[in-house]
C-alpha cells in the first residue's frame, strides 16, 4: 500500500483515532488525508518499546507502522502517569506498572500503596502524552513531536466511573475537587494531557 493519502495510526483504540483524526484532521497541513488505524490494516506484532521517554516509544511505534504498511505517514502516541513523590513513576511503565498489562484495579493499588506516607502537598503529578507524526519519503524521514500534560494530584482513594487506567485517583488541579474518572468523555478531551499533545503537534504542522 503506499497511498501518499493515508496516515496510519499506530493504535487499536478506536477512541484514540477517532480523537486523532478529529485534531490533526482539522490541520490546514492534513487538508485531504485519510485516517487510518493500523489494526484496519493488518495484524501487526506489537513492536518492543524499549524507549527511555515517552516521545522515544511513540515514534518506535509510528516507524513500525510505516515499515509494517509501507505507507509514507504515520500518528504514535504514549502516554502516562507522572508522579513527583515517586520520582516520576510510572512514568513510561504506567501500562505495565502492575504487572499485568491492563489490569486498572491491580495498578491503582499499588499507588495507592506507594504513596501511604506521602503528604497531601506532596502528591502532585501529571498525566504526559507524547504525539509524533513521522512522514517518510525518498530523502529520508521528518519526525514532529508534540507533547502535553494535563496537572493533578495523587487522591487517598478511588472515585468516579469514567475513563480508565489512573482516572480515579487523579484529582484534577484545574477543576477543584473532581477526578479525572468523573468527567464526561467530552469533558475529559477538551483538557486531557493527549489533547493538548495534540494540538502541540499541529501549532507545528
Ligand atoms: P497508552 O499510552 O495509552 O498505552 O497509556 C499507557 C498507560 O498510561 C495506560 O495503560 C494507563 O495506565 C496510563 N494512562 C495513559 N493515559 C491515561 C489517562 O488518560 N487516564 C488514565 N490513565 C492513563
Amino acid at each position: 500500500m503506499t497511498d501518499k493519502n493515508t496516515v496510519v495510526v499506530a493504535t487499536g483504540n478506536a477512541h484514540k483515532l477517532a480523537e486523532i483524526e478529529a485534531i490533526l484532521g482539522a490541520a490546514p497541513a492534513m487538508a485531504g488525508m485519510r485516517f487510518v488505524s493500523l489494526k484496519e490494516l493488518g495484524d501487526f506484532a506489537d513492536p518492543v518499546e524499549d524507549g527511555d521517554t515517552f516521545a522515544a516509544n511513540a515514534l518506535i511505534k509510528a516507524q513500525a507502522a510505516l515499515d509494517e504498511t509501507g505507507l509514507c505517514m504515520a500518528v504514535a502516541d504514549d502516554s502516562g502517569l507522572v508522579v513527583d513523590a515517586l520520582d516520576g513513576a510510572p512514568g513510561i511503565f504506567s501500562a505495565r506498572w502492575a504487572g499485568e498489562h491492563g489490569d486498572d484495579d491491580a495498578k491503582n493499588q499499588k499507588l495507592l500503596r506507594e504513596m501511604v506516607d506521602v503528604a497531601d502537598e506532596d502528591r502532585t503529578a501529571r498525566f504526559h502524552s507524547s504525539v509524533v507524526l513521522v512522514t517518510r519519503d525518498e530523502d529520508g524521514e521528518e519526525v514532529l513531536v508534540g507533547e502535553g500534560d494535563c496537572e493533578g494530584t495523587i487522591a487517598h482513594d478511588l472515585r468516579g466511573t469514567n475513563g480508565f487506567g489512573y482516572d480515579p485517583l487523579f484529582e484534577l488541579r484545574d477543576i477543584a475537587g473532581k477526578r479525572m474518572a468523573e468527567l464526561e468523555p467530552q469533558e475529559k478531551n477538551a483538557i486531557s494531557h493527549r489533547r493538548r499533545a495534540l494540538d502541540d503537534l499541529v501549532s507545528k504542522l
